[in-house]
């Protein structure tokens, strides 16, 4: 009996040993490694590996390096206290207009506005330009746009050749709507585009739809479907889209198109259909495209939206939808729980577009990071038909990381305190 407590003892004191020793290793390593930036203290929410805990992250070389309970402070060049705060994955924004210039109008345009102008301030890391240029002007919005921009910027591409250029009215020479040149410009820069789109487009022919559906086929990536094409019916446009498909403007009530909630306020059968085989929705809030009356039935329902696109140009960031912050704080109010809106302003958003890289804090992931909190008070939240509801907490971006550079700081945290 002695001998069995003496052996118990002795395997006890070797595992014991062996976990101080394993410590004591992982230290010296994180020493000898010396973080660049340690986010101390934070509520760590990544939906991706199941976290929602609090974790601390350390940064190295523009990676992850290691997220765990407790990572030592003298391993790291640089301590933030993030204690109170959230750390998530940085966001991604999948219909945004960043084509900006000084012509009217989106392309190379007024409406347009630079990434960096609001993406990094909202905790947004990228973004997915939504069909602003075709094959024929996207390797001029590359080098204008996307190359010099901080915020990741990449692409839906338009089945027209020049993008959205055109008003409404549009009636492109079909001779030009090509799958193979558009399929070919996905091929050459697939790091940048994701996907092909149609829309903004009022002629009676299916060609243009079909085609970008071809050519979205062609190169194994998702249409981006952005209605605004009364000439088709929703229920036309959804049984044209494959799984993984996504359309935008999931709850805009505009006359020319039947909305996704009937005049009982059921959301119509087919849609929810649409969504069980695996067509996306996103939110695509923009200037006409998010009403209550259709996402907050939509939502009771079931109907949630799997990305929070805000449709980002210079209309809407100026009215209702403000920035996506304020798109995911109308959720928070409406009642998602927050790892719910987490998951769809990252993994999901990054899922949909096929970029399992990004969207999630994997140690080896690049260190695209969003670091929110959630502020309390009274607050009002407008959708586009100028209707308001009243909520008592919002989502504001302390912090944004890119790559494992601070490039969004809003009370300084990573700032020196003044001495007078
Ligand atoms: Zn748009």
């Amino acid at each position: 009996m002695q001998l069995i407590k003496l052996y118990k003892c002795v395997l006890l004191w070797k595992r014991e040993t062996t976990l101080i020793f394993s410590l004591f290793l992982f230290s010296l390593t994180i020493n000898a490694q010396e973080i660049d930036i340690l986010l101390k203290g934070g509520h760590l929410i990544d939906p991706k590996n199941n976290i929602d805990a609090k974790m601390d992250v350390a940064i190295l070389n523009g990676k992850i390096f290691r997220v765990a309970i407790n990572i030592p402070e003298s391993s790291a060049k640089k301590v933030l206290d993030v204690s109170g705060l959230i750390v998530a994955p940085g966001l991604i924004n999948i219909h945004t207009h960043v084509f900006a210039g000084s012509n009217p109008g989106f392309s190379d345009g007024q409406s347009s506005q630079l990434p960096d102008a609001f993406a990094l301030r909202s905790g947004i890391t990228t973004v997915v330009d939504a069909g602003t240029t075709g094959w024929r002007t996207f390797p001029e919005f590359k080098s204008k746009v996307i190359d010099p921009s901080i915020t990741r910027v990449l692409a839906w591409i338009n089945i027209f050749e020049t993008g959205f250029s055109s008003g409404s009215g549009f009636e492109p020479d079909m001779g030009t709507v090509s799958v193979q040149k558009t399929s070919e410009a996905v091929q050459k820069y697939k790091d940048y585009i994701v996907g092909t789109r149609v829309g903004h487009y009022t002629g009676k022919s299916w060609i243009p739809f079909e085609r970008a559906s071809e050519a979205a086929k062609i190169s194994n990536t998702p249409l981006f479907v952005e209605c605004h094409m009364p000439q088709y019916t929703l229920q036309e446009q959804l049984d044209h889209m494959r799984p993984g498909d996504i359309i935008t403007h999931a709850f805009e009530n505009v006359s020319e198109r039947m909305t996704v909630v009937d005049e009982q306020g059921k959301v119509r059968p087919f849609v929810l259909e649409a969504q069980k085989r695996g067509v996306l929705f996103d939110v695509g809030h923009g200037g006409v495209g998010f009403w209550f009356n259709q996402a907050i039935p939509a939502f009771n329902q079931g109907l949630w939206p799997n990305s929070f696109g805000t449709d980002e140009h210079r209309t809407s960031m100026n009215s209702g939808m403000k920035n996506m912050l304020n798109l995911m704080s109308k959720y928070m109010n409406i009642g998602m729980s927050v790892p719910e809106i987490i998951a769809r302003g990252s993994w999901n958003a990054a899922k949909s577009i096929k970029r399992e890289d990004l969207g999630n804090l994997s140690e080896g992931s690049v260190a695209d990071i969003a670091v929110l909190s959630i502020v309390n008070g009274k607050f009002g939240f407008v959708d586009s038909g100028q209707n308001r509801i009243e909520g008592n907490r919002k989502f504001e971006a302390e912090l944004t990381v890119r790559a494992g550079r601070i490039v969004w700081d809003l009370n300084g945290l990573a700032a020196s305190t003044y001495k007078k």
